[in-house]
């Protein structure tokens, strides 16, 4: 019986798992690991394609089921863990990059992504079933409801591709919300690069508590007065006019900020 708890809606459509592992496009010499394997529905080609699969999965009531199932696959290691709290260089090794597939449990899929960013350059590529919503967010440019500080900070870090739709009767039991596939591909070389991460978080942050405020308003908390008509961009527009590359250089002019305000409730993060 599926456990709400644990986020686990299986899937059960088999013409979109093989649509996921497609996209993925497994080689044999990969290195893959899958967070949430639950009950195999992708693990089973994906230890078809490829070698060298690891996965993770915290629910322990599954744990002796996988075994079973995968335990003559060659170089199959599954680890009863919370993928929150793992240490994913365990599994690199030496020039062959991660890549990284999930059906993720909707309640850590955002915690989840910024913990596996801090390994992005020891990743090739991950996939990963979100809720639509989350994806859009993801993939949004500028000028569109979507875009925030989710886009935002995953797309420095990652091209970010919104692949494809998944809708609820895909899945057992069905979740109350659609569902998209996505592909995130580490920069080998960031294109825009922050002095500091924390200030230009903060900055994103501070923009986008609300939204409807221009970037003169919002930004007075951060900024004195001369500071912030010293900057290269137009105060009188939202902050959803303005490009990860002029975030990036506003925040590298304000050196490391401490907010005068906290921060507010984090509208981007579920
Ligand atoms: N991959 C399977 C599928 O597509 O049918 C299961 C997907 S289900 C949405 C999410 C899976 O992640 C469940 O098996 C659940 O037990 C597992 N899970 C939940 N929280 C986790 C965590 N923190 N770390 C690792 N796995 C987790």
């Amino acid at each position: 019986k599926a456990r709400k708890r644990f986020g686990q809606n299986f899937l059960v459509d088999h013409g979109i798992i093989r649509d996921i592992v497609r996209a993925v496009h497994p080689q044999k010499t990969d290195v893959v690991v899958e967070i949430g394997p639950g009950k195999g529905a992708i693990t089973e080609l994906l230890a078809d394609a490829c070698d060298n699969l690891s996965v993770i999965e915290l629910d322990r009531d599954l744990v002796p089921w996988l075994k079973v199932k995968f335990e003559k696959h060659p170089n199959f290691q599954l680890f009863q863990a919370d993928a929150l709290r793992f240490d994913f260089r365990q599994l690199i090794k030496p020039g062959q990059p991660l890549r990284i597939v999930g059906n993720l449990p909707y309640n850590i899929s955002t915690p989840l992504i910024f913990h596996l960013l801090g390994y992005a350059n020891q990743v090739k590529d991950m996939h990963f079933m979100l809720q639509k919503e989350v994806v859009k967010r993801m993939a949004a440019e500028p000028g569109s409801g979507a875009y925030g500080r989710l886009g935002i900070m995953v797309q420095y870090f990652c091209a970010v591709e919104n692949l494809f739709e998944v809708p609820p009767t895909s899945f057992d039991p069905p979740p109350k919300v659609d569902s998209a596939i996505v592909r995130l591909v580490p920069h080998q070389q960031l294109p825009y690069l922050a002095n500091n991460l924390k200030t230009l978080e903060t900055l994103v942050n501070v923009a986008f508590q609300q939204r409807r405020k221009t970037l003169r308003n919002s930004l007075k908390s951060l900024l004195s007065m001369a500071q912030l008509d010293s900057l290269p961009v137009d105060l009188n527009l939202r902050p959803e006019n303005i490009s990860l590359a002029e975030y990036v250089q506003i925040s590298n002019l304000l050196g490391d900020v401490t907010p005068v305000t906290t921060v507010g409730p984090e509208e981007d993060i579920e």
